[in-house]
């Protein structure tokens, strides 16, 4: 086996800098090259809608590295490189300033961008998005008490947004355009029950709240609904999901479809390109189709897989998806997705703040949703993983304990 002489990796995002780090944790001593449009060290996103939006100094825990590790890492690291191009057969990039990145083996992390209001300019004032820490830096001096926001998009990161506002002191109003909160993304009743929490807080949620129009202006933001309500704020956060930034690979020819398609070891249609984090779209075995996906444990455990890949070592990506969210000082985890078909059976009340929603199909637990219920996790994840068949009434019986149920069911 020859061991590739330089890397590139293209995005110095969470997935980019975990693979540096596993690069070398796997004894590479070759070429490290990092190149990343943001000017800052590699960094977890996870915090900017929760501890970074109220307090500056929780900024520290977000770097993957310290700066001791980061230098021992002896990269090529390139902060504020845009790569432009890739050249997959002559093995370079050229990045936006016209430097030529040459490689043997390179890894596309170039994760993904927030979807833009239509119409509006991208720096429309008192518009705001939410991806990197620059913009946290900016909603986090607005969120001062007696402003009032409007926020569009009832999914995770506004809700986890507006949650954290309201603690500020903040008037807020949430449009969300389907018929309930976090529509694509949890069973219908965690919607309802999650609408009824932050009502609760203080937060005006309106759902079937479609926007006809978005006015920004010195004063603040104007909001037309399709129900014919004008709202207005000082300032607005669009919070409409995001995009994945596949058009460079798209340009060099690779496969996307939905994001960067990649094998089980992370590699795009190019031999010796590989892709992982928000940007690549693998076969999920749990799943049984092609997904992308968005969340902290994809990046971090794909961006390993991708290390082991480039330097031709066994490496397979094989994960039960997991997520997780914090808001109103409630923890959320969910372990698969909430696809279609599935038979959602509660374990717990609502009304404790503390219970799980599973998705059966076939006898089989495959989706979980628990709330403040981080304990049931690891059980739950052996239970999904083997696929084992498992009496319902009895995982859903709160006064038994779910790890019993589970090692009955695996025996
Ligand atoms: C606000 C927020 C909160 C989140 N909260 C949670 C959570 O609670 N739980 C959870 O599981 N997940 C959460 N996530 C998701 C998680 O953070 C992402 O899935 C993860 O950051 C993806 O990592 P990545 O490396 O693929 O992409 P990123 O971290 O976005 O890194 C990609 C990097 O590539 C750079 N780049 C793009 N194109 C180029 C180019 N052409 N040249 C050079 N550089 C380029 C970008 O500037 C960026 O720095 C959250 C995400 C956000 C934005």
């Amino acid at each position: 086996m020859t061991l590739p002489e330089s890397i590139l990796i293209i995005g110095a995002g969470q997935a980019g800098g975990c693979a540096a780090a596993a690069l070398r944790r796997e004894g590479y001593e070759g070429r490290i090259t990092l190149a990343g449009i943001e000017p800052h060290r590699p960094y977890e996103r996870p915090p900017l809608s929760k501890a970074v939006l109220h307090d500056a100094g929780a900024e520290e825990t977000l770097f993957l590295h310290k700066p001791d590790f980061h230098d021992s890492l002896k990269m090529d690291w390139r902060p504020g490189a845009e790569v432009r191009s890739l050249d997959v057969a002559a093995r370079c990039a050229r990045t936006a300033s016209g430097e030529t990145l040459a490689f043997d083996r390179c890894l596309l992390a170039t994760g993904g961008r927030a979807r833009l209001l239509p119409g509006l300019p991208p720096d429309a004032p008192n518009v705001h998005y939410l991806r990197g820490l620059d913009d946290a830096r900016r909603l986090r001096r607005r969120l001062q008490p007696g402003a009032s926001v409007i926020v569009i998009g009832g999914g995770f990161l506004g809700l986890e947004f507006a949650g954290m506002a309201r603690g500020q002191g903040v008037a807020l109003t949430v449009c969300e355009a389907g018929p309930q909160l976090l529509g694509r993304a949890a069973p219908p009743q965690v919607g309802a029950w999650l609408q009824r929490c932050h009502e609760e807080a203080g937060t005006r949620v309106l759902c079937n709240a479609m926007t006809r129009s978005v006015a920004p202006g010195a004063d603040g933001v104007t909001v037309a609904l399709d129900s014919g309500e004008i709202l207005h704020a000082d300032f607005l956060l669009a919070s409409v999901g995001q995009l994945p930034n596949v058009e460079l690979a798209q340009e060099a020819g690779l496969a996307v479809d939905n994001g960067i398609v990649v094998d089980a070891r992370c590699e795009t249609s190019a031999p010796g390109i590989f892709a992982a984090g928000d940007c690549a779209s693998h076969r999920s075995r749990f799943l049984q189709r092609h997904v992308r996906l968005e969340s902290w444990q994809n990046a971090q455990e794909q961006a390993q897989v991708a290390a082991r890949g480039m330097l031709d070592l066994p490496a397979s990506y094989d994960v039960l998806p997991w997520f997780w969210s914090d808001q109103l000082e409630m923890n959320i985890q969910m372990l698969g997705m909430p696809d279609a078909g599935l038979d959602y059976r509660m374990r717990g009340r609502e009304s404790d703040r503390k219970f799980s929603v599973y998705g059966f199909a076939d006898d089989r637990l495959r989706y979980v949703l628990a709330v403040n219920s981080g304990a049931e996790m690891t059980p739950l994840r052996r239970l999904i993983a083997a696929g084992a068949v498992v009496d319902a009434n009895r995982l859903t019986d709160a006064d038994l304990p779910v790890r019993e149920t589970v090692k009955l069911a695996l025996a």
